[in-house]
């Protein structure tokens, strides 16, 4: 969604604002997409000020997928918020300092409003803080039930001694 500021006819001082429905393309966290869905939509405010515009935008966004450690379907809610300036001439700037959201006075939403949403999310999405995630090596979900594996592993250990002769040393 592009929203052109030329388009808003604002004089000094003026402020438009209004909330869009929003599509957003899928985020990647981790490798893994996840699906945004802004369920309230986006609220977009411009400001003219002296040498351009202050775009300001704001929305909830729900963020659905696999929990990064058990892989349990995972909803996270986010406030996703970012301010970019647009300035009307752009003479005396380097072209890092401007959005790379806005061109031409121009300002893709959408895109500014995705980009929000990943810098408002945790690193790696989890179901719970407390999230044991699965066993590493029967794929055992740990939330719902301890596997055998980690007693097995033991087992084994001294399984090796055992054969190596240590059993009567180790014994009392
Ligand atoms: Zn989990
Ligand atoms: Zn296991």
């Amino acid at each position: 969604m592009l929203l052109d500021l030329n388009d808003l006819s604002l004089r000094a001082g003026e402020r438009h604002e209004r909330v869009y429905s929003l599509d957003v393309d899928p985020v990647v966290l981790g490798g893994i997409a996840y699906q945004a869905l802004l369920p309230e939509g986006v609220t977009v405010t411009v400001d003219r000020v002296a040498g351009g515009f202050v775009v300001s935008i704001s929305a909830m966004a729900r963020v659905y997928g696999p929990c990064a450690r058990c892989l349990a379907e995972t909803m996270v809610e986010v406030t996703a918020e970012q301010q970019e300036f647009a300035p009307t001439a752009r003479d005396g700037w380097e072209g890092s300092d401007l959005s790379a959201f806005v061109e031409d006075l121009i300002v893709d939403v959408a895109g500014l409003t995705r980009e929000a949403v990943v810098l408002a999310l945790p690193e790696r999405l989890v179901c719970s803080e407390e999230c044991r995630g699965l066993c590493p090596q029967c794929g055992q979900d740990l939330n719902v039930e301890k596997c055998a594996c980690e007693a097995n592993a033991g087992d084994e250990r001294w399984q090796k001694l055992r054969e190596l002769g240590f059993d009567d040393e180790l014994g009392p």
